[in-house]
């Protein structure tokens, strides 16, 4: 019976990454943070990270690519991304890249075996060429969906009848319109090309509750403007008025930003 393990290594702009253990096939989602913590997160849930078979990339920004050209020359394994996102990350590389790069689209299939695999589906956000991933397994299927400006009717009708999901919860909308940060980036963060806000990804969560979804964890939570319990308590509150309560109707975890967070298993 095929089986899919979800393992969120790091969450958060200070660097992604999340290992998905597919009927015995280990895909690494985003590798943004260094090769030596990426490989630290690994062995910390016994996964060797010459095990790695294949890399699939979200987008080009900082947080989802940094480590990964150290990592592919130390652990190679195939990378997909949209060839946005590769242009970037070559790019970014003081020499040429050091893995093996397939371009795919934004609405996309890749099947990695009989039984696995990888489905995109593109996310509006301020990066060319982003998308978010649906790793089916058999009759199991995971949508890892972060890095969202606002939810569009494709990511709506992609995140339907999943068994679990890693959604973005990245700001609370007081904390952002009365905290710090520049009115600039305020408008960034909140504008159709920034982050989803803890309410949308509520609104998200109970329509996927509505399909047939139970298993969540959220996260790439903004550590200025947001908290855990913030972004837990208001998700939560959403969802009660709509009668679902948690850990009856489904469960709900948050993604650790700098260490591995205990496994979903679908
Ligand atoms: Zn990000
Ligand atoms: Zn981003």
């Amino acid at each position: 019976m095929p089986q899919l393990e979800i393992f969120p290594l790091y969450s958060g702009s200070s660097g992604n990454a999340t290992l998905v253990k597919a009927d015995g096939i280990n895909i690494l989602i985003d590798a943004g943070v260094s090769c030596k913590r990426l490989c630290e997160g690994l062995v910390s849930i016994d996964v060797d990270p010459d095990s790695i078979d294949y890399i699939f990339i979200t987008h080009c920004h900082s947080d989802h690519i940094a480590g990964v050209d150290v990592f592919e020359r130390h652990h190679p394994a195939p990378l997909y991304t949209t060839a946005d996102t590769c242009y970037v990350i070559e790019s970014a590389c003081r020499k040429k890249f050091g893995g093996e790069m397939i371009e795919i689209g934004q609405k996309d299939c890749v099947t990695l075996s009989d039984t696995v695999k990888v489905m995109s589906c593109p996310t509006p956000h301020d990066a060319a060429g982003s998308v978010c991933y649906k790793v089916i397994a058999g009759d199991k299927s995971f949508l890892l969906l972060t890095d969202v400006g606002h939810l569009t009717e494709e990511i709506v009708d992609f995140a339907y009848g999943v068994d679990g999901a890693l959604v973005e919860s990245n700001y609370d909308v007081r904390m952002l319109i009365y905290g710090f940060y520049p009115d600039e980036l305020k408008a960034r963060v909140a504008g159709d090309g920034g982050h989803l806000s803890n309410e949308e990804c509520a609104d998200l969560i109970k329509v996927m509750i509505e399909h047939g979804t139970e298993q969540f964890i959220i996260g790439h939570l903004s550590d200025k403007n947001n908290t855990p319990k913030q972004a837990v308590s208001t998700i939560v509150d959403i969802l009660a008025k709509s009668d679902l309560v948690r850990n009856r109707d489904y469960r709900l975890s948050v993604a650790e930003r700098y260490e591995p967070t205990d496994g979903m298993i679908l």
